[in-house]
């Protein structure tokens, strides 16, 4: 099945064509600027190409998107009925969505009534999918796959945060948990690499990039996360302060003069690794800046590595044991270093990382030495494999359901 992958952002959508016979990326691009003028990056059959053509809306962007993939130089289909799916990344499903859906006018609302939670992100994501209807038709079956849905499956215990319950029932202010399909891919993948069956293994599965969260995956489900209500909470993040005592909000606000709003934007933005280290939020700059003695960019490399190593040390005593650590996304793909830190002084646990293996970066393995109880895993994520892999599975589905 030949599914196209669409990831809406305000004033940007990327896109992925994928074959999931083999999994095999068809073509893939972004396009940027959408509202202001328009610009589209495309690697189709030939090499990337820009090209500026206007965006007044997404349904324009969509449109570009369809014409680049049908041309004769550059694209890699000859009709649009080629494309046999869309499957949508839409970032909050609350407590509607415990797994991906066929896109109804019924799920439509259900996204819509969850923008409260996702201000920022479901709108454009609901804009992406009503732009696709109106440039593809009604008749292509389109999927929402969510940030959220893989953590539903958390224990009350995990999710709730301990405020009046009274603001959980009127607010649904609870622990949702993001990054669920990238814990989800890789959880699968690593099950595989393990030659396990998913449903009797226990993983921690550290999504570690700009933005970082950790999943605890018992069963094959997810049992507890780091992020919360929001992104902002669990690690400290590239720019992102993480789990904080929240009687900073109100003590900032009161001496700098600052709103809760703007408090909590020096929170999602100025923290982090960038207000701690003053150099970067990039961990390539970090570890330069390391490199060179720079002791602020040490402390900030040094909490986040510590942060991973307490939540992971955490995930392990409420699932009673771990089989396998996973490290995935732009951080946990690449930089030794932080695995290295992570991983040290846990022997007594049966975790232990061969030095040699942990050279590697950015592809699949087993980095653990021989001996090591739990497996530590490096397994690039691949979300929009995911989101097709879903997409052809309810689309399957819904046909065999008619
Ligand atoms: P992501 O959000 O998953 O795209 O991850 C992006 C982050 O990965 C960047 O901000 C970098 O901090 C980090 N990153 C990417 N490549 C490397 C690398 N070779 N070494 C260290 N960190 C890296």
């Amino acid at each position: 099945m030949k599914v196209l992958v669409i990831n809406a952002g305000s004033s940007s959508l990327k896109y992925q064509l994928i074959d999931t016979v083999d999994g095999k990326v068809m073509a893939k691009g972004l396009c940027e600027r959408i509202g202001i003028d328009g610009v589209l990056v495309h690697t189709g059959s030939k090499d990337k190409t820009t090209i500026k053509t206007p965006m007044p809306t997404h349904a324009e962007a969509i449109s570009a998107v369809i014409n680049i993939l049908l041309d004769p130089e550059q694209g890699v289909i000859s009709s649009m009925k080629e494309i046999d799916a869309v499957g949508h990344r839409v970032v909050h499903g609350g407590e509607f969505f415990s797994d991906s859906v066929l896109i109804t006018e019924a799920v439509i609302k259900a996204i819509e009534d969850c923008v409260p939670l996702a201000p920022l992100h479901n709108p454009p994501n609901l804009i992406g999918i009503r732009a696709c209807q109106e440039v593809m038709g009604k008749d292509v079956p389109m999927v929402a796959v969510f940030d959220t849905a893989f953590h539903q499956s958390m224990p009350q215990t995990s999710y709730m945060y301990a405020i009046p319950y009274e603001y959980y029932e009127k607010y649904k202010i609870r622990r949702y948990g993001f990054h669920g399909t990238s814990h989800k891919y890789v959880a699968q993948q690593a099950a595989e690499m393990l030659g396990r069956d998913l449903d009797e293994l226990k993983l921690i599965t550290c999504h570690l990039g700009n933005g970082s969260s950790i999943a605890a995956i018992k069963n094959g489900k997810s049992f507890d996360t780091s992020m919360g209500f929001t992104p902002l909470d669990g690690l400290p993040m590239g720019t992102r302060a993480g789990n904080i005592d929240p009687a900073i909000i109100e003590f900032l606000a009161e001496n700098e003069g600052l709103s809760a709003k703007e408090v909590i934007n020096i929170l999602n933005k100025k923290s982090g690794m960038l207000g701690i280290s003053g150099v970067s939020s990039d961990f390539r700059d970090l570890d330069a800046a390391n490199e060179e003695g720079n002791a602020r960019a040490k402390l900030a490399k040094d909490m986040f590595d510590n942060s991973v190593k307490k939540i992971i040390g955490s995930y392990i005593a409420e699932m009673g044991g771990v089989d396998a650590i996973i490290f995935t996304a732009g951080v946990g793909e690449n930089d030794r270093s932080v695995r290295w830190d992570v991983c040290s002084h846990m022997e007594y646990l049966g975790i232990k990382i061969d030095p040699e293996k942990n050279k590697f970066r950015g592809r699949q393995m087993d980095i653990s030495i021989d001996w090591a109880r739990v497996r530590v895993l490096v397994i690039p994520t691949n979300e929009e494999l995911m989101i097709a892999q879903d997409t052809e599975r309810l689309v399957k589905q819904s046909q065999l359901d008619a």
